[in-house]
């Protein structure tokens, strides 16, 4: 399957009104005048290497872009995917990383928002064409070109792939940045910008809160997430997992009960209650069991992105008059929304700080489910 339509992944973003004809020309052609400079990172050249030290090219700020030094970077799944093609649009060399939490060391001469110093986040998008209906109304996630990933995008200003957080810093369009509630741990608060609105926006879209019951399933970055937003917006939250030692764990995480999904039995109790249910599972799975957990008009959201498509049985939809969805990040004002609200109700990842050359090693302990909950890497390793 070719997940062409996924712009966490490939978005083309053919817009080039903010660059002078030349550098658009140039940007097209591959071969930009844009002035830059050279940055570490760390990426992959294909999809069976393993991630190395690779030098960047980052520009010179454009009078509405901030330079941000990277302090943190979470580690998603769709990282993983990207890197190793799992989507079938990854153009190489491939820089992940699009959990970034920073500090503004430049800004151009028509920056508003930030200045030298401030802490600033960038999430999963750099840019989008800011003219469709859709980016008019706040969700630049679908926008009609397609937004600009924050890696594996067309880079307009380059000439490139966009390159994202894997690296020691990154410029980025002022509007695409957003600001860190100051109370909230700052390595802690870097997996919001992708796990963290991943989740909310669908929570708030489908108007999780109090009387509803709500189903978790797949308690990895984004799944342990849900648990914490659900769980502050008010709903009644049931985890589904399948692993043994996340029973317990997801109950300190506020879960109101916790099912083994591989235990008929404790699936049958949840069996038509539950009003809505957010699937954050990143492989092949049986949607149908989680269907049939919906009440009358209930409605399944799919964030996670398997590689392989999911079979869908008619009759886990038509009997309960049920809804199959799926959700893509959040728009950029939703995101700031997502990190005012985290603030305000203390919520941060749960995280295991890695070095930036243990990456591989985390990615083949995600694939086994062994993460409680979210890796961040420390990006002051990469300097050294
Ligand atoms: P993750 O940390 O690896 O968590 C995935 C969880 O899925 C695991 O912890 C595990 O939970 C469950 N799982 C894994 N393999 C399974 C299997 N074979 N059968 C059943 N359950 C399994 O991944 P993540 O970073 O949270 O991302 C989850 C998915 O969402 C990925 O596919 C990612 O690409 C996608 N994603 C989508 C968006 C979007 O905008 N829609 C944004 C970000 C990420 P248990 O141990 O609890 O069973
Ligand atoms: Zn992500
Ligand atoms: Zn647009």
């Amino acid at each position: 399957m070719e997940f062409t339509t996924n712009p966490i992944l490939i978005s083309i973003n053919s817009s080039i009104k903010n660059l002078s004809m030349e550098s658009a020309k140039a940007a097209v052609e591959g071969t930009t005048s844009v002035p830059s400079k050279e940055v570490k990172a760390f990426g992959t050249d294909a999809a069976d290497a393993r991630l190395d030290l690779l030098p960047i090219q980052r520009r010179t700020p454009t009078p509405h872009d901030v330079e941000i030094e990277i302090l943190y970077c979470g580690v998603c799944h769709s990282d993983l995917h990207t890197a190793r093609n799992e989507w079938h649009g990854t153009v190489y060399p491939c820089v992940p990383g699009h959990e970034i939490v920073g500090k503004i060391v430049s800004v151009g001469n028509h920056v508003t928002k930030f200045k030298v110093g401030d802490h600033a986040a960038v999430g999963c998008m750099v840019d989008s064409c800011r003219e469709c209906e859709y980016c008019n109304d706040g969700l630049e996630q679908y926008c009609e070109k397609g937004n600009t990933g924050t890696y594996n995008s067309p880079d307009v200003h380059l000439g490139t792939q966009t390159y994202g957080g894997y690296s020691e810093s990154i410029v980025v369009d002022e509007s695409f940045v957003l600001h860190v509630p100051e109370n909230l741990d700052l390595a802690a608060t870097a997996p919001l910008l992708c796990a963290g609105i991943t989740t909310y926006s669908p929570l708030r879209h489908w108007n999780v809160g109090p009387g509803k019951k709500v189903g978790v399933v797949g308690i990895g970055g984004l799944g342990h997430m849900a648990v914490k937003i659900a769980k502050a917006m008010g709903a009644e939250v049931i985890v589904f997992t399948t692993s043994t030692s996340k029973v317990e764990d997801a109950k300190r995480l506020g879960a109101d009960d916790v099912v083994l999904s591989k235990d008929k039995a404790q699936m049958a109790k949840y069996k038509s209650k539950l009003h809505f249910v957010l699937d954050a599972v990143s492989a092949e799975h049986d949607i149908n069991l989680y269907l049939n957990l919906l009440r009358v008009d209930g409605s399944l959201a799919l964030v996670g992105a398997p590689e392989h498509p999911l079979p869908v049985a008619a009759f886990s939809l038509i009997p309960s008059r049920r809804n199959f969805a799926g959700s893509m990040i959040g728009g950029i004002a939703e995101t700031q929304e997502m990190l005012e609200f985290c603030g305000k109700h203390n919520i941060v990842a749960d995280i295991e700080m890695i070095k930036m050359d243990e990456i591989n090693e985390a990615y083949e302990r995600l694939l086994k489910g062994d993460v409680k909950y979210r890796f961040v890497i420390d990006m002051a390793s990469l300097k050294n």
